[in-house]
């Protein structure tokens, strides 16, 4: 499985550069441009790129004054592929017309641009250029570190986009995800990891671990008052600052929420889930009575575990929450009773455990069930607890002796935050 990002990185160019960049994006479009209408010229339009590279390659470099080979050959893909989705409109009857090029760009590969570790060196059309990366702050949330420069991913090419002024370079990553870990392999014997989110508890799992969501409820309220006192003020000054502070405050959110993110897919991959079950997010604030503030901390500690996982082929979903705070995860008898706050204790069977850790065994109960009658094929040994599983039917396997690292099932490991 191949795992794949695009890394937005800002470009110091200077003038001469800029002069220099702003002919090779006007060149590379004329090139695009010059395909295309070629393509259009026939009786059918042409889509195949050895055709077109056939027919218009030596006009085009003849044209632009030998333009860089690479780059007519970019043009020429970019060409073949706008003329191949218009096909393919016309084949699903629908409307398309001939391609045109506008947006100012240009398509580099790994022969017309070379990536180092601070600057990228850029074919144009007199030469190469070099242009020093433009990298935010160490401890902003920005996922370069993560990818650009990571010994894992390869850079594969970029696109260079030219807006307002400024020079982005979009670069592409890839890496591999290893076979024995990849979403077939884990599918086959893997477990289901359940999430409960929430106000007290940020996020607690299946598997017994718990983030509070003490610090993040901290800074929502520091962030909240501030806000407010410079509303109050109502001035020009008072909302550039409500602004400075915002951003600041969200980068803060977010580290945070990167970190139990990181943690979160770290504790699947311990325990060989292959699958993390969150509950459905959409009407999380009128279930759980959380904010505005919450609700957004969930969306992205969400994203950021869906995009993590996918490096690990953990696949994440969603599930149906209804009654997963209700419901006892031990002999599935629900009534709003078995819940008073964080305890829960099942009115028919006596079960008493954390309430969200309950929900979080539901959510991964719900997720096994669903997965059973939907036929989805795979099949999943249980809900991962912390020191066995849990079957579909709510009852419990220890885990074999070699994956048995926690103490004991029920109890609870707290960690983070
Ligand atoms: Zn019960």
């Amino acid at each position: 499985m191949e795992v794949r990002r695009t890394v937005p990185v800002a470009l110091d160019v200077d003038s001469d550069d800029a002069a220099l960049l702003e002919d090779t994006v006007d060149t590379f479009l004329w090139s695009a441009q010059y395909v295309v209408d070629h393509a259009f010229n026939g009786e059918y339009v042409t889509t195949s790129k050895t055709t077109l590279d056939d027919e218009t390659y030596d006009d085009v470099r003849d044209a632009t004054d030998d333009f860089n080979g690479g780059l007519v050959q970019a043009a020429r893909n970019k060409a073949a592929e706008a003329c191949k989705s218009v096909v393919a409109r016309w084949k699903n009857g629908k409307k398309a017309s001939k391609p045109t090029f506008t947006s100012p760009h240009v398509v580099y590969d790994k022969r017309t641009a070379t990536f180092h570790e601070d600057y990228v060196s850029l074919a144009t059309t007199d030469g190469r250029i070099e242009a020093d990366y433009i990298l935010p702050d160490e401890d902003s949330d920005t996922p370069h570190s993560e990818y650009l420069f990571s010994d894992q991913y390869e850079t594969t090419g970029a696109e260079l986009h030219y807006r307002d002024g400024d020079w982005m370079l979009h670069i592409h990553c890839k890496m591999e995800v290893e076979p024995e870990t990849s979403a077939q392999a884990a599918t086959e014997n893997g477990t289901v990891l359940g999430v409960d989110l929430g106000v007290n508890n940020l996020a607690v799992t299946s598997t017994g671990t718990f983030w509070t969501g003490n610090e993040f409820n901290h800074w929502r309220r520091g962030y909240e008052k501030r806000r407010g006192s410079l509303q109050h003020c109502g001035t020009r000054w008072a909302h550039q600052n409500i602004q400075s502070v915002g951003r600041k405050e969200e980068g803060r959110f977010k580290l945070t929420l990167h970190r139990i993110s990181n943690e979160l897919v770290a504790e699947a991959r311990e325990k060989g889930c292959s699958v993390i079950a969150f509950e459905d997010l959409t009407d999380i604030r009128e279930r759980t009575g959380a904010s505005w503030g919450h609700k957004w901390a969930f969306n992205r500690l969400y994203e950021y575990v869906e995009y993590k996982a996918e490096e690990h082929g953990i696949t994440v979903e969603q599930v149906d929450p209804e009654n997963t705070s209700r419901r006892c995860s031990h002999c599935g008898f629900t009534h709003p009773d078995n819940r008073d706050g964080e305890e829960f204790e099942c009115l028919k069977c006596g079960y008493e455990n954390h309430a969200d850790y309950n929900a979080a065994k539901n959510i991964g109960l719900r997720y096994l069930r669903r997965n059973q009658t939907g036929g989805d094929g795979g099949a999943l040994l249980g809900v991962r607890l912390n020191s066995g599983t849990l079957n579909v039917n709510g009852g419990y396997s220890p885990a074999s002796a070699e994956a048995r690292t926690g103490v004991h099932a029920e109890s609870h490991r707290f960690s983070g935050g």
